[in-house]
């Protein structure tokens, strides 16, 4: 989808597996997912606090693996299946690892993992794995995703493993991710 404006400036829209789009008057969408997303701070903002954070945590079933917890059930909105690998791979974690498995310090590395990774992500114009509105690719480097995971992983040099898992592939290193 592509809107144009008077002042030159547009909005696009793309989709790719599932998805849709709509456009609503304000208030006038009474979709849940939408309703919880607005409600919640963006993970860059300043109310995405560790305090808020370990809120999430301590309300999320300690049997969820990683994965479950930060990319289902709109916990988090936006952040998917695309950011989460590379979350993942920078606070040494594996996408499996139960939520009762982690430590303090696992805890307050994945925390400082989503902040940084996603302001990378943001400040360098998206993945290089997406493609802006004139087909270009983002500024982002991923390490590990699509594009990536036949070459060795860029800290060991060990082999990075694909899997499916919860509606997706997952990507990690079994050496530098070990699984809790
Ligand atoms: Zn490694």
């Amino acid at each position: 989808m592509l809107l144009t404006f008077t002042d030159d400036s547009a909005f696009t829209v793309t989709v790719q597996m599932y998805g849709g789009i709509w456009a609503y008057p304000e208030r006038a969408n009474h979709n849940p997912y939408y309703i919880e997303a607005k409600s919640k701070p963006h993970p860059l903002s300043d109310d995405f606090s560790m305090k808020y954070f370990q809120t999430l945590y301590r309300t999320t079933k300690p049997t969820s693996s990683l994965k479950a917890f930060l990319a289902t059930e709109q916990r988090i909105p936006g952040l998917g299946n695309g950011v989460l690998q590379d979350i993942l791979f920078q606070a040494h974690l594996h996408p499996k690892t139960k939520l009762q498995g982690l430590t303090e310090i696992q805890r307050n590395n994945l925390y400082w993992s989503i902040k940084n990774t996603l302001l990378q992500m943001a400040q360098q114009g998206g993945r290089n794995t997406e493609k802006d509105l004139f087909g270009a690719n983002g500024g982002y480097h991923t390490i590990l995703s699509n594009k990536t995971w036949q070459k060795p992983c860029p800290v060991c040099g060990g082999e990075i493993i694909r899997q499916t898992y919860l509606g997706g592939n997952i990507y990690f290193c079994p050496h530098c991710q070990p699984p809790a």
